[in-house]
């Protein structure tokens, strides 16, 4: 066994635990990545300024010695020294990205370009959270990580869509200009345990309504469709992506082709949580994207990963996760 390392890379090839930097690491999904790392042996940093995140979401890996927190806001620069770095800060329900959009679009584009910075300094491998939303509304359906997208540049959602569009950029320019190792991940629509309950996002907000009894609010009439996938299958393309050849960049649409309208999940929600509650309509959202479905082809043939877990399933584990919260509040 070696016990001495002269560069960087050797520490790499002859460690098999890494340390690895989660940034945003104590949101939904942030939490879920941070625990299946420390559950592979490895040392975890995780980032994050509670924006959208909560101490709760972490609060059961505290004691974990591999495990550390730092309260910091990644749109300033970051001197740490990891192997690898997942970055995830970023709020990603529309009602928190919309509250400061300006700050919203610098997290995406100055957070990038410091993580950016710090993987190139360090030597360290970068993977990027991307969204579905570059694609914006879509004319190409089901959507494959070739289409180019059709995004309103000056509207509600920009700061969002635009912002996530220029960190792609920068990661594939970083590649191109400093020859860094950068995995880009085309993240769809995805729910489970520790999603915010005040989140603002379709999937929580039907659950909570309806364990609540109160109005499911159904925006537009509902014929809108979304593809949901839950956390434990994205979390494993996550680490596949991370874990691939240094070749697979990506983009890569991580996410379930199960595509339902968004009336289909307030019935299905309704008589899952067996609810007395009434479907209220509401005003649509500006931009808001009429279809979205992801073609996994590529995930599938590259990273041998597929989706295991079924909406049923993984809305049956969500209910249990808000039905503990709302009765320990009660
Ligand atoms: P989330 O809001 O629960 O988590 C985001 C985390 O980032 C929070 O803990 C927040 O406090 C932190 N954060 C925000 N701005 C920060 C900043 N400037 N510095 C440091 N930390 C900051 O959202 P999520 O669903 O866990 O999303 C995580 C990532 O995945 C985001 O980048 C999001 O765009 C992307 N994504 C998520 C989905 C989804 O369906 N969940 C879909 C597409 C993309
Ligand atoms: N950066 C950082 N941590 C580091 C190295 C860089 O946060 O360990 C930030 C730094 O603030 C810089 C940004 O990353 O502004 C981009 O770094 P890069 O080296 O690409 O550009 P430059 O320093 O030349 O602007
Ligand atoms: N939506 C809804 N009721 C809600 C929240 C969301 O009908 O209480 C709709 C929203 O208009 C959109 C879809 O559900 O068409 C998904 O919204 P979400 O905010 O979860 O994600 P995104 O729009 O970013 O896909």
């Amino acid at each position: 066994m070696l016990t001495t390392f002269n560069t960087r890379k050797n520490m790499q090839d002859y460690s098999i635990k890494k340390r690895v930097l989660v940034t945003g690491g104590a949101g939904f999904l942030g939490s879920h990545l941070c625990e299946r790392l420390l559950n592979d042996g490895h040392d975890v940093l995780c980032i994050d300024n509670f924006f959208t995140g909560t101490k709760d979401n972490i609060l059961h890996l505290l004691d974990n010695h591999n495990f550390e927190v730092i309260r910091h806001d990644i749109t300033f620069p970051l001197y740490v020294e990891v192997d690898e770095i997942y970055n995830l800060a970023c709020p990603a329900s529309p009602i928190h990205y919309q509250f400061d959009p300006v700050q919203t679009t610098k997290t995406s584009v100055h957070g990038a370009i410091n993580m950016l910075g710090l993987a190139k300094r360090i030597h360290a491998k970068i993977m990027q959270a991307s969204t579905s939303e570059v694609y914006g509304d879509p004319e190409v359906h089901p959507q494959l990580e070739s289409y180019w997208g059709k995004v309103n540049p000056i509207g509600s959602r920009a700061c969002y869509d635009e912002g996530k569009r220029c960190a792609e950029t920068l990661f594939f320019d970083y590649k191109r200009q400093h020859n860094l190792k950068i995995k880009v991940a085309r993240i769809f629509n995805t729910y489970g345990p520790r999603m915010h309950p005040n989140d603002g996002r379709v999937v929580s907000n039907f659950i909570v309504q309806a364990l609540k009894g109160n109005s499911i609010t159904v925006y537009g009439n509902g014929s809108q469709t979304r593809s949901f996938c839950y956390v434990d299958d994205l979390i494993d393309g996550f680490i596949r992506l991370m874990g691939s050849a240094d070749e697979l960049t990506g983009p890569v649409n991580l996410g379930n082709p199960g595509e339902f309208t968004i009336l289909e999940l307030a019935e299905k929600v309704i008589a899952m949580t067996n609810s007395s509650s009434k479907i209220e309509f509401k005003p649509l959202p500006s931009d808001d994207p009429k279809q979205r479905q992801p073609n996994i082809s590529l995930a599938k043939k590259d990273l041998n990963w597929d989706v295991k877990i079924k909406l049923e399933e993984g809305l049956e584990k969500t209910i249990a996760y808000f039905q503990k919260m709302i009765s320990s509040n009660q």
